[in-house]
Protein backbone atom coordinates (compact mmCIF):
# COMPACT_ATOMS: atom_id res chain seq x y z
CA UNK A 1 0.00 0.00 0.00
CA UNK A 2 1.83 3.49 -1.36
CA UNK A 3 0.98 6.39 0.03
CA UNK A 4 1.43 9.81 -1.04
CA UNK A 5 3.28 12.41 1.23
CA UNK A 6 0.33 15.40 0.61
CA UNK A 7 -1.17 14.61 3.62
CA UNK A 8 1.49 14.20 6.09
CA UNK A 9 2.62 16.05 9.16
CA UNK A 10 5.23 18.82 8.24
CA UNK A 11 7.46 16.86 10.63
CA UNK A 12 7.24 13.54 8.77
CA UNK A 13 7.81 16.11 5.58
CA UNK A 14 10.72 17.14 7.31
CA UNK A 15 11.93 13.58 7.84
CA UNK A 16 11.35 12.41 4.66
CA UNK A 17 13.88 15.25 3.16
CA UNK A 18 16.27 14.68 5.97
CA UNK A 19 16.43 11.24 4.60
CA UNK A 20 17.06 11.50 1.22
CA UNK A 21 19.78 14.18 1.85
CA UNK A 22 21.13 11.38 4.52
CA UNK A 23 21.61 9.09 1.42
CA UNK A 24 23.79 11.76 -0.44
CA UNK A 25 26.12 10.86 2.04
CA UNK A 26 26.27 7.37 1.78
CA UNK A 27 30.09 5.70 1.61
CA UNK A 28 28.75 2.49 -0.32
CA UNK A 29 32.17 1.64 -2.82
CA UNK A 30 30.96 -2.16 -2.98
CA UNK A 31 27.59 -2.50 -3.11
CA UNK A 32 26.65 0.41 -4.60
CA UNK A 33 23.19 0.45 -3.02
CA UNK A 34 22.97 3.79 -1.34
CA UNK A 35 21.00 4.25 1.94
CA UNK A 36 19.74 7.09 3.45
CA UNK A 37 17.69 7.37 7.15
CA UNK A 38 16.25 9.77 9.33
CA UNK A 39 15.35 9.16 12.97
CA UNK A 40 12.50 11.59 14.60
CA UNK A 41 13.12 11.36 18.21
CA UNK A 42 9.95 12.36 20.56
CA UNK A 43 12.32 15.27 21.69
CA UNK A 44 11.87 16.59 17.96
CA UNK A 45 15.07 15.96 17.24
CA UNK A 46 16.03 14.30 13.67
CA UNK A 47 18.92 11.59 13.70
CA UNK A 48 20.47 11.11 10.35
CA UNK A 49 22.24 8.43 8.94
CA UNK A 50 23.64 6.34 5.97
CA UNK A 51 25.49 3.09 5.13
CA UNK A 52 29.32 3.10 5.70
CA UNK A 53 30.75 0.05 3.92
CA UNK A 54 33.83 -1.40 4.65
CA UNK A 55 36.71 -2.84 2.62
CA UNK A 56 36.48 -5.94 5.11
CA UNK A 57 32.77 -5.77 4.05
CA UNK A 58 31.48 -7.46 7.53
CA UNK A 59 32.42 -4.02 9.37
CA UNK A 60 29.29 -2.28 7.21
CA UNK A 61 27.21 -0.70 8.91
CA UNK A 62 23.52 -0.09 7.75
CA UNK A 63 22.05 3.69 7.71
CA UNK A 64 19.55 2.56 10.44
CA UNK A 65 21.44 1.70 12.67
CA UNK A 66 24.29 4.51 12.28
CA UNK A 67 21.33 7.05 12.99
CA UNK A 68 20.17 5.15 16.16
CA UNK A 69 24.02 4.62 17.21
CA UNK A 70 23.49 8.87 16.68
CA UNK A 71 20.93 8.89 18.40
CA UNK A 72 21.86 7.33 21.49
CA UNK A 73 25.22 8.55 22.22
CA UNK A 74 23.47 11.75 22.24
CA UNK A 75 21.44 10.78 24.85
CA UNK A 76 17.98 9.92 22.60
CA UNK A 77 16.35 6.63 23.32
CA UNK A 78 13.08 7.88 22.26
CA UNK A 79 11.73 7.77 19.16
CA UNK A 80 8.85 8.68 16.87
CA UNK A 81 9.95 7.27 13.44
CA UNK A 82 12.22 6.37 11.52
CA UNK A 83 12.46 7.16 7.39
CA UNK A 84 14.72 5.18 5.07
CA UNK A 85 15.47 5.16 1.25
CA UNK A 86 17.57 4.22 -1.29
CA UNK A 87 17.73 4.42 -5.03
CA UNK A 88 15.73 2.08 -5.93
CA UNK A 89 12.94 3.47 -7.83
CA UNK A 90 9.81 1.39 -7.95
CA UNK A 91 10.48 -1.08 -4.96
CA UNK A 92 10.24 -0.10 -0.98
CA UNK A 93 13.25 -1.24 0.23
CA UNK A 94 13.09 -2.40 4.08
CA UNK A 95 15.50 -2.82 6.68
CA UNK A 96 17.68 -5.97 7.16
CA UNK A 97 16.96 -8.23 10.24
CA UNK A 98 19.61 -6.84 11.98
CA UNK A 99 18.47 -3.24 11.89
CA UNK A 100 15.30 -4.70 12.81
CA UNK A 101 16.03 -6.17 16.23
CA UNK A 102 18.26 -2.96 16.80
CA UNK A 103 15.49 -1.03 16.49
CA UNK A 104 13.47 -3.15 18.49
CA UNK A 105 15.54 -2.37 21.58
CA UNK A 106 14.13 1.03 21.69
CA UNK A 107 10.48 0.34 20.98
CA UNK A 108 8.16 -1.91 18.93
CA UNK A 109 5.70 0.70 18.42
CA UNK A 110 7.17 3.49 16.59
CA UNK A 111 6.92 4.07 12.81
CA UNK A 112 8.93 3.31 10.28
CA UNK A 113 8.24 4.95 6.56
CA UNK A 114 9.99 3.60 3.73
CA UNK A 115 10.45 6.25 0.95
CA UNK A 116 11.57 6.65 -2.34
CA UNK A 117 12.72 9.51 -4.19
CA UNK A 118 9.61 10.31 -5.49
CA UNK A 119 8.32 10.91 -2.24
CA UNK A 120 5.68 8.04 -2.40
CA UNK A 121 6.39 5.79 1.05
CA UNK A 122 4.90 2.44 2.95
CA UNK A 123 4.28 3.16 6.68
CA UNK A 124 5.04 0.28 9.02
CA UNK A 125 6.26 -0.16 12.69
CA UNK A 126 8.86 -2.02 14.18
CA UNK A 127 6.65 -4.53 15.88
CA UNK A 128 4.69 -5.25 11.63
CA UNK A 129 8.32 -6.05 10.76
CA UNK A 130 9.77 -7.92 13.56
CA UNK A 131 7.04 -9.96 15.14
CA UNK A 132 7.13 -11.41 18.53
CA UNK A 133 10.09 -9.84 19.08
CA UNK A 134 13.09 -10.65 21.44
CA UNK A 135 13.17 -7.33 23.26
CA UNK A 136 14.73 -6.07 26.55
CA UNK A 137 11.15 -6.99 28.25
CA UNK A 138 11.42 -10.24 27.32
CA UNK A 139 15.12 -10.62 29.32
CA UNK A 140 14.00 -8.79 32.44
CA UNK A 141 10.76 -11.35 32.39
CA UNK A 142 13.74 -14.30 32.73
CA UNK A 143 15.78 -12.42 35.00
CA UNK A 144 12.45 -12.43 37.56
CA UNK A 145 12.33 -16.07 36.58
CA UNK A 146 15.83 -16.79 37.77
CA UNK A 147 15.41 -15.09 41.19
CA UNK A 148 11.83 -16.97 41.46
CA UNK A 149 13.80 -20.02 41.30
CA UNK A 150 16.48 -19.20 43.54
CA UNK A 151 14.48 -17.85 46.40
CA UNK A 152 12.43 -21.09 46.21
CA UNK A 153 15.46 -23.63 46.29
CA UNK A 154 17.04 -21.86 49.63
ZN1 LIG B 1 20.43 -3.02 8.21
Amino acid sequence: MENSVEDQDPEIIKLFSQCLEAKEFSYSPYSHFRVGCALLAQNGSIFQGCNVENVSYGLSICAERTAIVKAVSSGCRKFKAIAVTTDLEDEFASPCGNCRQFMAEFGLDYEIYLVRKDLQFVKTTVSELLPKAFTPETLAMAKVQNQTAVTNSS
